[in-house]
């Protein structure tokens, strides 16, 4: 268990310039903590600018180093005289590349290996934050039919994501358990994971390429007019997915892994509260598609085949979130998270002012 003097050690944040990183720096640099940030270019104002000004009104000091998954032992420099490393780096595409291996699983993988394999030679560091995702517990809503409670829980893990099928869930899943693997082999330091389900909100950034962000962009470009599949999300807002990797970090008795999750809504249920705000302004989906019709033409829409739909479209999906609670997260209402999340994609200039 950690104490209390890992307060005063600097906090290492992978992948710093995130969407969820940045908002994790945010809250560390206004608690007054030295963050080292990593990020694969610190002279990409993209990257950075924000964390930069972010810094300029904080008590805290945000020193910014270069480092990327693939390259060994690239994260050692960073970690320096750390006490938390929060480890959040990873692929989140779901379209966009050929080789799903390279694109996801060996970043993930390779770069958890690299970023712990530092820690084991860096002996300042006590605990480990790990990102993972509720990717790490389930790969298709359909593995909940083999729950008999019904509702995903920390004991759970996903077992049935391949490289062929949602690559980026097996990601997740190989990674933290690497993670934990790693952590048992060792005694020094210990091992904390955040496991958000799909993470919506405000962006400090207009450079991430989070999937999440552009699912809401879809939800107002038109994309999603003639209809929505059924699908169930769990949803959680990306200030509470921050602030738990903060009492994470820094709550002694913490440990194991936490569903972060607020709760589960349909992307139909999404595009209601959207219309409720902004009324028909923007092309929101009023229906939902039959399921046969999402399986003949979803996948010569978007990246999503039908072996995915099939096992997730009309299929019920529910998380305990017991476990956040306890650590301290508190669950804003879910039309703050959107509204909000909405508004700041229209603010950046994604979809069209109206
Ligand atoms: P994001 O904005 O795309 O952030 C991912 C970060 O990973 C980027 O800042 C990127 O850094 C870094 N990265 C990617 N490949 C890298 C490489 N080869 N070397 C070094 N850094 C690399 O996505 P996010 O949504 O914030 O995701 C952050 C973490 O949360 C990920 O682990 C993701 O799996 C997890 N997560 C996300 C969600 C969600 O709904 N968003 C849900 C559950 C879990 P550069 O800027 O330097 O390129």
């Amino acid at each position: 268990m950690i104490d209390e003097t890992i307060k005063n050690l600097p906090v290492l944040v992978t992948g710093a310039s995130g969407y969820i990183a940045s908002w994790i720096v945010k809250y560390l640099l206004e608690e007054g903590y030295t963050v080292h940030a990593t990020v694969r270019d610190p002279s990409k104002q993209s990257s950075v600018g924000h964390l930069l000004k972010i810094a300029q009104q904080a008590k805290g000091t945000l020193k910014l180093f270069k480092a990327d998954l693939l390259t060994e032992g690239s994260y050692a420099e960073a970690m320096q005289g750390c006490g938390v490393v929060m480890h959040t780096a990873s692929p989140f595409v779901l379209d966009g590349f050929t080789d799903a291996n390279e694109a996801l699983v060996r970043p993930a993988l390779e770069g958890t290996r690299n970023v712990l394999n530092s820690v084991n030679q860096c002996e300042t560091v006590k605990r480990v934050v790990l990102t993972s995702s509720v990717a790490a517990i389930y790969g298709d809503n359909e593995d909940i039919l083999r729950v008999p409670s019904g509702i995903f829980t920390e004991d759970h893990w996903n077992v049935t994501s391949s490289v062929s099928h949602n690559p980026y869930q097996y990601s997740k899943v190989v990674a933290e358990r690497e993670a934990w693997k790693m952590q048992g082999n060792q005694s020094r330091w210990d091992l904390v994971t955040i496991n958000p389900s799909m993470v919506f909100g405000p962006s400090l950034t207009s450079g991430s390429l989070s999937a999440s962000i552009d699912t809401l962009v879809q939800m107002g470009d038109g994309r999603l007019r003639m209809g929505v599949p059924k699908l169930i999300l769990g949803i959680v807002d990306v200030r509470e997915v921050a602030k738990a990797h903060i009492l994470a970090a820094f709550t002694p008795q913490a440990k194991g892994r936490h569903i972060l999750s607020n709760t589960e809504l349909t992307m139909l249920q999404i595009g209601k509260i959207l219309r409720k705000q902004y009324g028909n302004k923007y092309p929101f989906p009023f229906m939902e598609a039959p399921k046969f019709v999402v399986w003949a033409v979803g996948p010569l829409m978007g990246p999503v085949t039908r072996d995915f739909i099939k096992r997730n479209v009309g299929l019920p999906l529910k998380f305990d979130n017991r476990r956040s609670r306890e650590l301290g997260v508190k669950y804003r209402p879910a039309e703050e998270t959107f509204i909000e999340h909405f508004q700041q994609v229209i603010d950046d200039g994604l979809l069209k002012k109206k």
